[in-house]
């Protein structure tokens, strides 16, 4: 898919390349060809009134030598000519059939192409007169701007494609990025649904058996609720990821007050950390409101305290922040636990990394802190991960009003 978007890229570039080029080339022929036309006319007009006065070849303001001769016809068909001596003029055969040529059209300027000349007829008293001019000079002159301008579009194209090319890895690069996100969290996503699917269809299995004791039977049955309500979380959250992903997630956006919100979302963790034996400790400054959903604000708070509460060390302490700062206010939720690597640090926000990969504690996909951060980004706030001194803190930063 990348490449054919790098082919599609490279070939509507040299598209609009080539087209703009072509354009400009073929501008610059027809007008060259307009003024050559009209400075060998303007020529032909000067000649038409002085055709004897003239040096041999006929030099034009721009300086430019045309080969002309004039050829006068009297009342009585006779033909008298003059030139630049460039023509062998003696040569009547070749004269009359130009002549009868020109006579065989209507129209008083125009050109001979078998010949290689241009032609003005105009009224004299006695006659006619028919000035000549020759257009190999002409023809030679386009066909070599011609030529130069398709070498200068051969050599043009070819350095575009070059360019092309190298801009289509550029261009294409965060696509490739965010595709490869896409597979990667399709693949995750489905190993992460597998295990419990596996486990249900397993006890699902078991429990058809005749044989089963009532015992075994509730024990059965209470593992496919355990595991049906795992992947329910699971999928609820790939939903609401998904959602905040293409922006369809419902917001109900309304100025409030954050610091209640916290305050509400911290309430419930208070005797979940007191039965794990572990402290909770919060600093929240009152009044600080925002605009934005307060629903998602607590959940926001609540993914950082329940990690605190999943990952912190025994008997460890937990502070929950809340302050302003400006235009902004931050909300940091510090807790004692193991050092979190800095190469860890680096991904922690990424959906389905986890730090510890073997230990597997019940919900935890490693979902949190992705829909933690996209929930700041919506607020247009952001969130970042510290380790330091025993000490792992969230800090998420956020507009305030
Ligand atoms: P989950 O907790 O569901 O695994 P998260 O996205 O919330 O997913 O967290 C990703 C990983 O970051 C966790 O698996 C854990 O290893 C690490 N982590 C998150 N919060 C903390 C914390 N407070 N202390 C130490 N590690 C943490």
């Amino acid at each position: 898919m990348i490449k054919r978007l790098r082919l599609k890229f490279v070939l509507i570039n040299m598209l609009i390349v080539t087209i703009i080029i072509g354009s400009i080339s073929g501008l610059i022929l027809s007008v060259t060809r307009m003024q050559l036309e009209n400075e060998t006319r303007s020529t032909m007009d000067t000649l038409a009134h002085e055709p004897y006065r003239l040096g041999s070849p006929f030099t034009n303001d721009d300086g430019i030598r045309l080969p002309y001769f004039v050829v006068d016809i009297n009342q009585y068909g006779i033909i008298t000519a003059t030139g630049g001596g460039y023509y062998d003029l003696s040569d009547t055969d070749y004269l009359t059939e130009i002549i009868n040529e020109v006579s065989d059209t209507d129209e008083n300027y125009g050109e001979l192409s078998d010949y290689g000349l241009r032609y003005m007829r105009s009224d004299t008293i006695n006659g006619q007169r028919i000035v000549f001019t020759d257009t190999s000079y002409e023809h030679a002159a386009l066909k070599h701007l011609g030529t130069l301008l398709l070498s200068i579009t051969a050599v043009t194209l070819a350095l575009f494609l070059g360019i092309s090319i190298l801009l289509s890895y550029w261009a294409v690069k965060p696509v490739d990025k965010a595709w490869k996100q896409q597979k990667q969290f399709v693949a995750d996503a489905s190993h992460e649904l597998k295990t419990p699917l596996t486990v249900i269809m397993t006890n699902a299995e078991m429990l058809q058996d005749p044989e089963c004791s009532p015992d075994l039977q509730s024990q059965l049955s209470s593992n496919i609720l355990v595991m049906s309500n795992q992947m329910r979380g699971l999928v609820e959250s790939l939903l609401e990821l998904a959602r905040m992903d293409n922006g369809s997630t419902k917001i109900v956006l309304e100025d409030f007050d954050l610091s209640a919100a916290v305050t509400d979302a911290e309430l419930p963790f208070e005797p979940m950390f007191f039965e794990k034996g572990l402290t909770l400790e919060s600093s929240i400054e009152p009044g600080i409101r925002m605009h934005g959903s307060v629903s998602h604000l607590k959940q926001l708070t609540e993914i950082l305290l329940d990690n605190a509460q999943k990952y912190c060390s025994e008997n460890a302490k937990t502070t929950l922040t809340l302050k302003r700062q400006g235009k902004h206010c931050i909300l940091p939720v510090a807790d004692e636990g193991e050092p979190i690597e800095k190469a860890d640090l680096e991904n922690i926000f990424k959906r389905f990394y986890r730090v510890d990969k073997v230990r597997t504690i019940s919900h935890s996909y490693g979902l949190g802190l992705s829909i933690a951060q996209s929930i700041a980004e919506t607020h247009h706030g952001k969130i970042r991960a510290e380790s330091s001194g025993g000490i792992n803190s969230f800090i998420v930063t956020l507009p305030v009003i």
